[in-house]
C-alpha cells in the first residue's frame, strides 16, 4: 500500500550520549537516496545531532529513556521527527530564542534550536511538561530541482 509518503524509517535508542553519532549517521544514510549534496547532508546531520542531544541532556537529564526518530521522504523532501518522553519544555517560544539555555553552567550556548532552524527549511516543536518533546523538521533536497523542471515544462 502506498501511503502519503514515499519511504519511511523508524529508529529507537537509549538516551546515551554515545548514541548521538549513531542517530545522525543513520538519518544521513536514509536520506542519501535523495542524492543530497555534502552540504545538505551536513546540515541534516547537525540538526539531528542538536535535537537528539537535547532529548538526552534536557529531556531525560540523568535518567535513561528512549529517543525515537521517524524519518519520511516526500518527493525530494525529508521530514524528521525526533521525540522523547522526558520532562518537557515549559515555554517553547522562550526555549527557541537564540542564546536561551536552562543549563548555562554546563557550557551550553543556547543555540541548538537556532541551528536547527537555520539548517532546515521548517521546524515545529511540541512539548508538554512531564510527557515529553517532539521536534519535527523538514528540508528540501536539491532546492532548485523543482524550479528547473518547471522551467523545462514552460
Ligand atoms: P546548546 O544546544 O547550544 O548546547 P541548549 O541545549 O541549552 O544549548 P537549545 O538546544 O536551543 O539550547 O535548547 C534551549 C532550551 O530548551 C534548553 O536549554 C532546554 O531548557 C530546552 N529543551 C530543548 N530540548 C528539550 C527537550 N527535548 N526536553 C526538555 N527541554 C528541552
Ligand atoms: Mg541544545
Amino acid at each position: 500500500m502506498k501511503g502519503l509518503y514515499d519511504n519511511e524509517m523508524k529508529l529507537e535508542f537509549t538516551s546515551k550520549t554515545s548514541n548521538e553519532a549513531f542517530a545522525r549517521i543513520t538519518v544521513a544514510a536514509f536520506v542519501s537516496q535523495l542524492d543530497p549534496t555534502i552540504d545538505e547532508l551536513s546540515d541534516i546531520k547537525t540538526a539531528v545531532s542538536e535535537a537528539v542531544t537535547n532529548s538526552i541532556i534536557h529531556g531525560y537529564e540523568d535518567e535513561e529513556g528512549i529517543v525515537r526518530i521517524v524519518a519520511k521522504l516526500f518527493g525530494n523532501s525529508i521530514e524528521i521527527e525526533i521525540s522523547d518522553n522526558g520532562k518537557g519544555i515549559k515555554n517553547v517560544e522562550e526555549a527557541m530564542k537564540p542564546l536561551y539555555t536552562s543549563k548555562p553552567n554546563l557550557e551550553r550556548s543556547g543555540m541548538g534550536f537556532t541551528i536547527m532552524e537555520s539548517f532546515m527549511d521548517d521546524i515545529k516543536v511540541e512539548s508538554a511538561i512531564g510527557l515529553g518533546t517532539k521536534v519535527t523538521m523538514r528540508k528540501k533536497i536539491g532546492g532548485n530541482i523543482e524550479n528547473e523542471n518547471l522551467l523545462e515544462e514552460a
